[in-house]
This record gives structure tokens, sequence and C-alpha cells, in this order.
């Protein structure tokens, strides 16, 4: 590993972790726990050292007294990824980790050393083969690219294996084309065709939900916007659901740095902004559901009905909509054979390593396009950033324009792809609509998004492009209103909102104000009592 993280805890954290764990000693050769392990203790080293092994054998990391094992996967539930073995003697305290989870929202500077190490060390296994799940599959497999997605998403260390590409991972004639995507496990156990849902449980991560659930408030969306309905929800008093499709933290998780979050002048990882988030919803009690799709909403007078495409129901009293949005496509032949391959929708630490001293395209004009390119370009790439205005001062953030220029980003201003050149998914070349032809390995499409809406039919009001009504524009009383009482709309998927994740989280926290409105609301006047019920039909007032 590049460089192990191996921080240190004070002295009085040793000893607040003493009055909460178990004091254990272990020979030299003892092993801590294994891969595969359903669970493992959160373990403090008193005095000795330990190593943390890949499934190789090969050395990750070694830790001395003051140092801690651990990982992600000691919040998650993940199971083991990792063996640790003691290298000496050992005196170290055992923590069971829902014994640390609760320590953790006591203890502000403890949580800030773990929570921070335990993020850099899975983006660190990120980076190493041979770690965490194999998916073993063809690269023109949709199903495949699936799982692969799937597995990026939720940030899980994975590799991708093509059987026709290694005679060792598949001998000839073990695996029928039928049985693949296989999925194997740490600790050996192999799945085929899982579906997002096996894989998640099978790795002990997530809820399960009964058949039939009934909440005060289910929202629909892990992103900011529900992330921030759930933390003051819950921390409200109100029975919190939150349903999300593929991994809590939605596009905000996605980002490399977030600099214009209040609070954070030096700026923050999405992926530790966002984990920080679902620390904090689960702490006051809000439960967290993945990956669930919804995928009907059936409304009704005070209770709302919504079907979720594994089969669960949800009753809800309130619901919030906070589903954002999905990246576009560009409009190009046969880019899914290059998608997950050679074409990206977000520049993380593997597409980093990947993209090192080859020449990569970016495509988009908007803040997220720079800072993939920035990113990009400062692991080593050669970036030219594509986007088709004549000027980035239109659709760019002004501090960004001079970072493109200091990390040597090439720009390229009124261009639009119109086709790629390859084979078997791995891009050679671009040729753009004024016939230009431009060598890339790789290309990233920053290219906007359009609302993750079309499940709703005609349930709630939405404008021309699928974004949704709410306040007066619905006919509803409540600024986050749609026109469905008691259906609540935050964050991208709303129509005129601000796309940014400072007023998705401000406006999934405004929400619970008005659910509690609704839900115990003063009794009514004789006149509000004879007023009609809105319907999903709206009235716009003329223009
Ligand atoms: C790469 C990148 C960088 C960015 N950088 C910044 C930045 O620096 N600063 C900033 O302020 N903003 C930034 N943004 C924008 C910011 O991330 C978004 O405005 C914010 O995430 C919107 O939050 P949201 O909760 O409304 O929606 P989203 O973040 O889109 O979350 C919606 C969630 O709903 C889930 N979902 C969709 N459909 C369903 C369904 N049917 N059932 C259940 N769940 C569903 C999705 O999987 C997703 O997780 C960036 C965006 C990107 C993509």
């Amino acid at each position: 590993m590049a460089s192990p993280v191996s921080r240190v805890l004070s002295s009085s954290q040793v000893a607040t972790l003493a009055e909460v764990g178990e004091e254990r000693t272990a020979e030299a050769g003892e092993t801590l726990y294994e891969i595969g392990d359903e669970t493992y203790p959160f373990i403090a080293i008193i005095e000795g050292e330990a190593a943390v092994l890949d499934s190789a054998g090969q050395e990750v990391v070694r830790h001395g007294a003051s140092g801690f094992l651990g990982e992600m996967n000691l919040l998650s539930g993940q199971t083991v990824f990792l063996t640790a073995v003691a290298t000496k003697p050992m005196r170290y305290i055992a923590v069971d980790r829902e014994v640390l989870r609760r320590l953790l929202f006591e203890d502000g500077s403890l949580s800030d050393l773990l929570l921070s190490a335990f993020i850099e060390r899975r983006e660190l296994l990120q980076q190493r083969q041979g770690v965490g799940i194999e998916i073993l599959g063809p690269r023109d497999s949709a199903e495949t690219r699936r799982l692969v997605e799937f597995a990026r998403r939720m940030r899980l260390p994975h590799s991708w294996v093509n059987p026709a590409e290694s005679e060792e991972a598949a001998p000839a004639g073990w695996l029928a084309p039928t049985d693949l995507p296989l999925v194997k496990l740490p600790g050996g156990v192999e799945l085929q065709r899982p579906s997002n849902g096996e894989l998640s449980r099978a790795l002990g991560i997530g809820l399960e939900l009964a058949t039939r659930e009934e909440v005060d408030l289910l929202i629909l969306g892990g992103g900011p916007a529900g992330l921030g309905a759930a933390v003051y929800g819950a921390s409200e008093g109100l029975d919190t659901l939150v349903v999300e499709s593929t991994v809590l933290g939605g596009q905000a998780g996605t980002s490399r740095r977030i600099e214009n979050y209040l609070g954070f002048p030096a700026g923050i990882s999405g992926t530790e902004l966002t984990s920080r988030a679902v620390t904090q919803a689960r702490k006051f009690g809000a439960r967290t559901a993945t990956p669930y799709r919804a995928q009907t909403l059936e409304p009704g007078a005070g209770r709302h009905i919504v079907r979720l495409e594994e089969g669960n129901e949800v009753v809800a009293r309130a619901v919030l909509l906070s589903t954002g949005a999905e990246y576009r496509r560009l409009p190009v032949a046969d880019l899914d054979r290059y998608e997950g391959i050679s074409v990206f929708y977000a520049a993380g630490p593997p597409e980093g390593q990947l993209c090192a001293g080859k020449r990569v395209g970016v495509i988009g004009g908007g803040n997220s396009a720079a800072q993939a390119a920035v990113w990009l370009a400062r692991g080593g790439a050669l970036v030219t950033l594509l986007h088709r205005r004549a000027s980035l001062e239109e659709t760019m953030s002004h501090y960004l324009i001079p970072e493109l220029d200091r990390y040597g980003v090439a720009v390229r201003d009124c261009s639009e792809v119109a086709e790629l050149h390859g084979d078997e998914g791995h891009l050679d070349a671009v040729t753009l609509t004024d016939d230009t032809r431009l060598s890339l390995s790789y290309l990233f499409l920053f290219l906007g998004a359009t609302p993750c809406t079309d499940w709703l039919g005609d349930t709630v009001a939405r404008d021309s492009n699928g974004f949704v009504l709410t306040g007066p524009d619905a006919g509803a009383d409540g600024l986050l209103e749609t026109s469905v009482p008691g259906v609540y709309a935050a964050g991208d998927v709303r129509a005129g909102s601000i796309k940014r994740c400072a007023t998705a989280v401000g406006e999934g926290a405004a929400i619970v104000r008005f659910v509690h409105e609704r839900l115990s609301p003063p009794a009514p006047s004789p006149r509000q009592a004879s007023e009609p019920e809105r319907s999903a039909t709206v009235d716009r007032p003329p223009a």
C-alpha cells in the first residue's frame, strides 16, 4: 500500500476505550481476525504489534503501541476484507462494534480521528488488487458492469476479472456463460448472478426491510436532502426510514472535494461528508435501507403507500421525495460497450490510478467536470476538458477556472463528441462533430442530470423537464409540499431548487417542521375544514 494509514490514539483516548472495551492478550503469530469473518472488534493496541495481511498473505500495514486496527466495515457491518495477525506479543483493548458506534456519537475528537482514518484506509484498499470481492464476468456483459458499478459506488474494494483473459480465475470449461457474472466474497463464498441487494446482504451490509413497514416519515433517496431530513426527522421524534436505491450519499458522495459546504474551510470529500451524515442520522435512530428502489406511490388520506421494486411495501404518514437526479449519457452509438471500462461518470481513486500517464477527456462545462479534470491531472493524466459553449465562464464557478490552468488541463471550447473508436470497450479515440479526431484512452462524462422521477408517473405534478413542483406552483400551501398533501420534495429533484449540497440539506431539514405541522395540526377552523382536497393536476394561474 502506498502510504499505510497508521495514526495513533492519545493516552486519554486509550483510557476511554478501556472503559468500554475488554482488555485481551495475544501471542506472536496469533490471528486476531480473518478475511470473511462476519464481525470483528475494534482493536486498540496497548503493547506489542500486529500486521494486516491481504488474501495473498502480503502485508498491507503494521500497527504498534497506541495504533488501532479497523476500517469502514466496522461501521457499515460488511464482512472482513483483511486478516490481522499479532507479530509481537500483544496487550490490547477489544471494543465491540456496537459499543464503538455509541462511543463515536459521544466523543467528538475520537470520532474525528477514527472516521477519517477508516475512510482513508478504505480509499487505499480500493486501489489495491486482491482485496475485497472479485467479480468474474465478460467485459461486454451488462449484468457484470452493473455489479462493477455497484461495487464502485459502494466503495467496496473489488477486482474485475474477465474469464476470457484469466485461465487462473476460470479454468477452461469450468464456468458456463449462464453462470456469469460470478462474485467471490472474502472468505470464499461464491454468488452466481446476484442482484445488488443479494450481494449487499451476503456482505452483511444494510438493513433488511419487512414485507410491510409502517413509519411516520418515509424518505425516498439518501443523498444530502434525504440525509438532512433523516437527521432532523429522527432527532425530532419521527419514526424515520430512508430508502435508497443504490448507495447512501447520492451525487455528493461521488464528489472528490466539496469546498463550498459551510463549516469546512479546507473542503471535505463527498465520502467523508456523507459518511458523517449517515452516522449522525443513525445516531438519532433513523433507519436506512439500501439498495431498495421506490417503484410506485399511492397517495392516501393521511397514509401513503410506497411499493418498492424488491416487493416490499412501506406505509407512511408523510413522504419526502429526495430522489435527486441522474447523470446524462452521451448520445453516441455503442456507448454502453465502453461504460465502466473506459467511459466513467465519476472520478475516484481507482479511476485516478487507471488514468495516470494516459490521455483522458473530461466532458462537461460545470463544476463537477472541473473537479474531476483537476483530480485526474493531479494523478498524472493528460487531461483535455471538452465543453460545447464558447466560454467556461458561462457554466463554471470562477474559482475553478484558474485551477484547470494550474494543473495543465487543456480546454477545448465549442466541442461535442460524435463518435467513439476502440475495441472491446477500450477507447482509442473520439471524433468531434467538427470531424477532429482526438486520441483518448478514457472519457469522463459530466453532462448534467435528469431528475429521478419517471417512476412517479402523474401521481404528483412535475414540470416539463420532470422536476417535482412544490409550493404555489403545485397548488400547495407549504413551500416544499407537492401537489399531494403530505408528500414533500427537497433537493435536486425539486423544480427550481439550487443544485448544491447545502441547499439540499437545508430543504431536507426544513420539511421536518412541515411534517410535524401536518401530523399534529392545530384544530381546523370551520372554513379550512370545508376546503376541497388538492389533486395531482395543477391549475396554473394565467401567465
Ligand atoms: C461529481 C459531483 C460533484 C459535486 N460537487 C459539488 C460541490 O462541490 N458543492 C456542491 O454544493 N454541490 C456539488 N455537487 C452537487 C450536489 O452533490 C447535489 O446538488 C446534491 O447531491 C443533491 O442532493 P439530493 O439529495 O437532492 O440528490 P442526490 O444527491 O442526487 O441523491 C438522490 C438519491 O436518491 C436515490 N434514488 C433515486 N431514485 C430512487 C428511487 N426510485 N428510490 C430510492 N432512491 C432513489 C439516488 O440513488 C441518490 O442516492 C456535485 C455533484 C456531483 C455529481
